[in-house]
């Protein structure tokens, strides 16, 4: 597609696109009576139009039918989770048996950890982003604590080379190649969250477990987002969340992914509770751990119906579309926006980079700019103007033009406000 900056080009995008009519499924913030333009679905998703009522239903069970609402009849709490894995099949490219929608992205990760990182005197360190989301970092910190190891000898953080911001493929492979004999574990993001770097997952796994090496990804921001065969790549397991391009709600469930060559083996040590109690068994109430054959047997605790269903609305709207069309368009979308944020810059001499791939295969709806000498002010210009953005510390706006709801007028129309934010601004007296 040949991008042009124009109101007539987007407005025709728009007209041709396939799946423009899903916005309409969403609740558009507005602020001073206009809509704003949402590019934060990287961070927290729109609450779809449906979400209330399915919760107000449940709500309604809870004050007719209280207990008997665990066993009543179709969307009976009890099994309710099962209804929402075979969405994951288009989504992460996972089995129903290899998918848990429990707890929370962390709290999985934790789990997960419990069972696939084990480390042995020889085989001890874990692959990670140096630039890992924090809370990656404190749980797999905490993790070699648990084992009696010094989280500094453990982690091998990969950092880019000097002066760059996203990490060489070439670079990833040959740090699994020099720790070949002490890794246990690579666990990096599918997507890392301050770059918008997405890493060629298949070619990491592949190099790390043709040499022994347990392979787990964090798909915060690649769920909903990208196109993944976490099955047929033979990733380990993964973990996400459903709040951001998954639009289930602030804190919504989380998810597990464990590979069915892991997922049927009742034997791997886990930490357990009652809800992966084998369930034909679970009610005799017996001590001695029983796992369910499948990744239901990591979880703990019977579930958050409200939480499940604000996940089971979104994946209503996802089950409109197909993950290949909402790529499709993202692709298109973010590129669109790449191409006008390249033009503004350089007309305007604004001295931003976009430090994300621009190599469509390697990256997702978002786009992280640092703002140069534009600095903070930038952020708060644009955000005046009605653009939900976000900055990271210490230079960076994030943008995530989301293919659900966000249109190529919207990417136009944040053309202009930047142009005009790139102004020289009136001195403030
Ligand atoms: C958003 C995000 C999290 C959030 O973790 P929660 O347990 O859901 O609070 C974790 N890791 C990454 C990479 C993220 O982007």
């Amino acid at each position: 597609m040949q991008f042009e900056n124009t109101f007539d080009f987007a407005q025709k995008a728009d007209q041709q696109d396939p799946i423009n009519a899903l916005r309409n499924h969403f609740h558009i913030p507005s602020e001073n009576g206009k809509p704003v333009i949402y590019f934060c679905g990287n961070s927290l998703g729109l609450q779809p139009k449906n979400t209330s009522g399915l919760v107000e239903a449940e709500m309604q069970k809870w004050r007719e039918l209280a207990v008997k609402g665990h066993f009543c009849g179709q969307g009976q709490w009890y099994d309710f989770h099962k209804s929402l894995k075979p969405f994951y099949q288009d989504i992460i490219g996972a089995t129903p048996e290899e998918v848990a929608i429990m707890n929370n992205l962390t709290v999985n990760l934790h789990l997960m950890m419990a069972t696939f990182y084990r480390p042995t005197s020889q085989r001890y360190k874990i692959l990670l982003e140096a630039g890992a989301f924090p809370s990656d970092y404190y749980a797999l910190e905490t993790q070699a604590q648990q084992h009696g190891l010094d989280p500094a000898e453990v982690l091998v953080p990969l950092s880019p080379r000097p002066g760059e911001h996203i990490l060489h493929t070439e670079d990833i492979l040959s740090a699994i190649h020099q720790h070949q004999d002490s890794l246990a574990l690579v666990m990096l993001g599918g997507i890392n969250y301050y770059t918008g770097q997405w890493f060629d997952m298949p070619a990491i796994t592949q190099a790390a477990q043709s040499k022994g090496i347990v392979v787990g990804f964090d798909l915060a921001h690649a769920a909903g987002n990208v196109l993944l065969q976490l099955h047929d790549w033979g990733i380990d397991f993964a973990v996400w969340c459903t709040y951001k391009y998954l639009n289930s709600g602030p804190g919504g469930v989380g998810g597990a992914f464990v590979h069915q060559k892991h997922a049927q083996n009742t034997q791997l040590h886990r930490l357990a509770g009652w809800w992966g109690y084998d369930e034909t068994t679970r009610f005799q109430m017996q001590p001695g751990f029983k796992a369910i054959a499948n990744a239901d047997g990591w979880q703990l605790a019977n579930h958050a119906i409200l939480s499940l269903t604000c996940h089971k609305a979104a994946l209503e709207i996802f089950g409109k579309t197909s993950m290949a069309a909402l790529r499709a368009k993202s692709t298109q979308l973010t590129a669109y926006a790449a191409a006008i944020i390249a033009q503004i810059n350089e007309q305007q001499g604004a001295g931003l980079t976009i430090i994300t791939p621009s190599n469509a295969s390697e990256r997702g709806a978002q786009l992280s700019i640092d703002t140069g000498k534009q600095g903070k002010r930038l952020f708060e210009i644009l955000s005046e103007a009605g653009v939900v953005a976000d900055w990271r510390e210490p230079n960076v706006i994030r943008i995530a033009p989301t293919p659900l709801y966000n249109t190529f007028e919207e990417v136009y129309q944040f053309g202009q406000i930047l142009t005009n934010a790139l102004q020289p601004q009136p001195a403030t007296t």
